[in-house]
């Protein structure tokens, strides 16, 4: 059984029944308009009473269960969709790789490279599908700038779902491969992300479908909450910070909610500080933490094609989440994401995609400037596999 009880908006606080709404915040939604971060982005509430109940009953059960089963638990208790809708292809449970050899001090590493689609995608994607069978809805449309639209049409082939998909033409070769493969319906858009992004809400407007645009529907920021569920139940405890590269800002989102989860069931009581990973060239979430007005970035342009985004959907909530964790925007440049790729890769047997590598090139930063305990617990999200893009692999040799 479900502990989901309905919806809050974020910006207004107005709550919903689970079947009242389906995207944004009637209310709040009401002016915006595309081409700016989304208005209205609502959150998933559950019956934390009952899930802190369930929470301990289970601890009692089982004192020795190990990670797996933790996670197991903890991904059933706190998602809104039912598991039997779940699409027969698992996503997450990913490994946690505690290093020594990266850096001379221990950093853990979560690699959701290894998901189906080889990102962490696949867990937002999962959610969405697993909501299309329990509305018996046959097709699904996503704007991407690749990833995403990889991840929904492995999972839609999984589910037996139409995948409809409005990416850049310029997306990396071997996504667009993956697209393809799976027989999505694929339909490039001569322009930037942001403008695949209008294309697929006005695709939703007028089609008979789900839509799985990166925030708008809300499960894609509860998918994405799964990976800082599976932190706390592999680690044992709270991570202290957690690096996070950063687009349009909903695996932030996602994994905030994790924790603002976990301590409102009272399983928790703080939140780790979360960091936003993002390019010089691609960082309006960074610049609106730092001066509290929002600005579209200037002109994303980035070896980075996942985190390169101009107008970040979830801008709103991802400040928040900065803020509330106590956590910071930190920009990186291509050339330190490249290093921090190759460093990777030679050191610890992972070879991410650069947007990945850019949470390693930000803890850089973060030591040098000092900001790092002592001692602290350190997570760098590796969200995607690097062979997604190996024309962004250069060797000088
Ligand atoms: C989409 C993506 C990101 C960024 O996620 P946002 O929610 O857009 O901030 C990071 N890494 C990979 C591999 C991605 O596919
Ligand atoms: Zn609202």
């Amino acid at each position: 059984m479900s502990y989901f009880s309905g919806y809050r908006c974020t910006r207004c606080g107005h709550e919903y029944e689970p079947d009242q709404v389906t995207y944004l915040c009637p209310i709040c939604s009401r002016t915006y308009q595309p081409g700016m971060p989304l208005l209205g982005i609502l959150e998933c509430v559950f019956d934390y009473a009952q899930i802190a109940v369930a929470w301990e009953e289970f601890s009692i059960a089982f004192p020795s269960a190990n990670p797996t089963q933790k996670i197991e638990e903890l991904c059933e208790l706190f998602s809104p969709v039912d598991k039997e809708y779940y699409p027969n292809l698992p996503v997450g449970n990913t490994p946690l790789i505690c290093s020594q050899s990266l850096v001379g001090e221990t950093l853990y590493l979560k690699f959701d490279g290894v998901n189906p689609s080889g990102s962490y995608k696949d867990r937002a994607s999962s959610l969405v599908v697993a909501e299309a069978k329990r509305l018996g809805i046959k097709e699904i449309v996503t704007a991407s700038t690749g990833n995403a639209a990889a991840s929904l049409s492995a999972l839609c082939a999984a589910a037996g779902i139409k995948a409809v998909i409005f990416a850049p033409a310029k997306a990396p070769a071997a996504k667009l491969v993956q697209i393809k493969i799976h027989k999505a319906e694929l339909h490039l858009v001569d322009g930037t992300y942001d403008d695949a992004f209008a294309a697929a809400l006005e695709y939703s407007a007028t089609h008979d479908c789900l839509n799985r645009n990166t925030a708008y529907h809300p499960f894609t920021i509860e998918g994405k909450k799964t990976g800082g569920l599976e932190l706390y139940a592999q680690l044992g405890e709270l991570p202290d910070y957690i690096f996070v590269p950063t687009g349009d800002g909903v695996i932030l989102c996602g994994i905030a909610k994790a924790f603002y989860d976990l301590k409102e069931a009272g399983i928790t009581d703080r939140l780790p500080a979360l960091v936003a990973a993002q390019v010089e060239s691609s960082d309006a979430i960074t610049s609106y933490w730092e001066t509290g007005v929002y600005q579209d970035a200037k002109k994303p342009h980035t070896v980075a094609d996942s985190i390169s985004v101009r107008t970040p959907s979830a801008a709103h909530l991802a400040v928040k989440a900065l803020k509330a964790t106590h956590g910071m925007g930190i920009r990186v440049s291509d050339a330190e994401i490249l290093s921090a790729q190759k460093m990777l890769a030679s050191r610890t047997g992972i070879f991410c995609e650069p947007s990945s590598a850019a949470t390693l090139a930000a803890y850089f930063q973060a030591r040098e400037q000092g900001w790092i305990r002592d001692e602290a617990k350190v997570v760098l999200m590796l969200t995607g596999h690097g062979l997604k893009d190996i024309e962004a692999v250069k060797f000088d040799d």
